[in-house]
């Protein structure tokens, strides 16, 4: 099969000099203390991989001395982020591992099953709820996994984030009822968030109601939301797109009239701009939209640092490049 390799550029958004100056800092800062300054203390040590269970557990811990590592920061790729040395000694010494699981996190999943790591890790996948899953194909072939973007279905999510709750309790027993009532404001503004959207998205008119994306990180926003999905790369966000995906992409694009292409925070841009000429070598013009979405990371600066604050800015950047005619 002929494979399109682009040069492995980094994202859009970590291409400024300001956001590299951000991201060394916080590289360089991994620890964050949630009620503590103090990057060493005695505090017990929960280490998560991703910026979405990262923003759940500080809120979770809001109140409670803990010392919180987060793997993959801002412009990180969850799918294919190997850990350090430095992430194996944190993951020995940590009291709890969260993951998000459904092989989100494939390059550390030998890591994860080792012994002694695999008992004191936790899946936010494994409180998701079975009848809200969906399936993980690959070129029309289903995989045996599902697909692991649970964090962008709300209603799911807030389900995950209430059985963290009782993971953290089992380890602050001390602190139950702070980290319970923490929980319940948090899920609230889950779904609090989840009704603004819908309404926010029910605003795009019918035949615009398509997002194509670089990976395909948003089945779940599409299904909650009423949209349909396209991607050039697939779920697992193999950073080789195939000369005939990328043919057919361009061909749905064109029959549909599909007016916006989006970029995202941790794939090439390149490959959406590949897209766009082999879109206006079939004559059809099509359109970037202005900026990125936050697929599988978080943002650098506020609000998007925020989970609800990367998945507000990104019913934003949708509603208005496809609402706007
Ligand atoms: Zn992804």
């Amino acid at each position: 099969m002929m494979r399109l390799i682009l040069s492995q550029d980094p994202p859009r958004r970590a291409q400024g000099a300001w956001s590299r100056a951000l991201l060394a800092l916080g590289m360089a800062l991994p620890f964050v203390a949630c009620s503590e300054v103090s990057g060493v203390s005695d505090a017990p040590l929960v280490v998560v991989t991703t910026g979405q269970i990262h923003d759940a557990a500080e809120a979770l811990m809001e109140g409670v001395t803990v010392e919180l590592k987060l793997l993959c920061g801002p412009g990180v790729d969850p799918h294919s982020y190997g850990a350090s040395t430095r992430d194996v000694l944190a993951m020995d010494q940590a009291a709890l591992i969260v993951f998000n699981g459904f092989h989100l996190e494939a390059q550390l999943s030998e890591l994860l099953e080792r012994e002694a790591i695999a008992a004191k890790s936790w899946s936010m996948a494994s409180a998701f709820p079975a009848g809200r899953c969906l399936g993980w194909s690959e070129e029309g072939v289903e995989t045996d996994s599902f697909d692991p973007h649970i964090w962008n279905d709300l209603e799911g999510w807030s389900s995950c984030v209430e059985a963290l709750s009782s993971e953290l309790v089992a380890l602050f027993p001390g602190s139950a009822s702070q980290i319970e009532a923490n929980a319940a404001a948090y899920s609230r503004e889950l779904l609090e968030v989840d009704a603004w959207a819908s309404q926010r998205l029910e605003q795009i008119p019918e035949a615009r109601r398509i997002l194509v994306s670089g990976h395909d990180a948003f089945s779940y926003f599409a299904r909650n939301y009423g949209l349909e999905t396209l991607a050039i790369l697939g779920v697992g966000n193999d950073p080789e797109a195939d000369l005939r995906t990328m043919r057919s992409v361009a061909d749905r694009v064109v029959e549909m009239r599909v007016p916006v292409l989006f970029l995202e925070s941790i794939t090439n841009p390149r490959l959406t701009q590949a897209l766009l000429e082999a879109c206006e070598a079939r004559g059809w013009e099509v359109r970037i939209a202005d900026e990125p979405l936050y697929s599988d990371d978080l943002g650098v600066e506020a609000p998007a640092d925020t989970f609800l604050g990367a998945f507000r800015a990104n019913v934003e950047v949708i509603s208005t490049a496809l609402g706007t005619p």
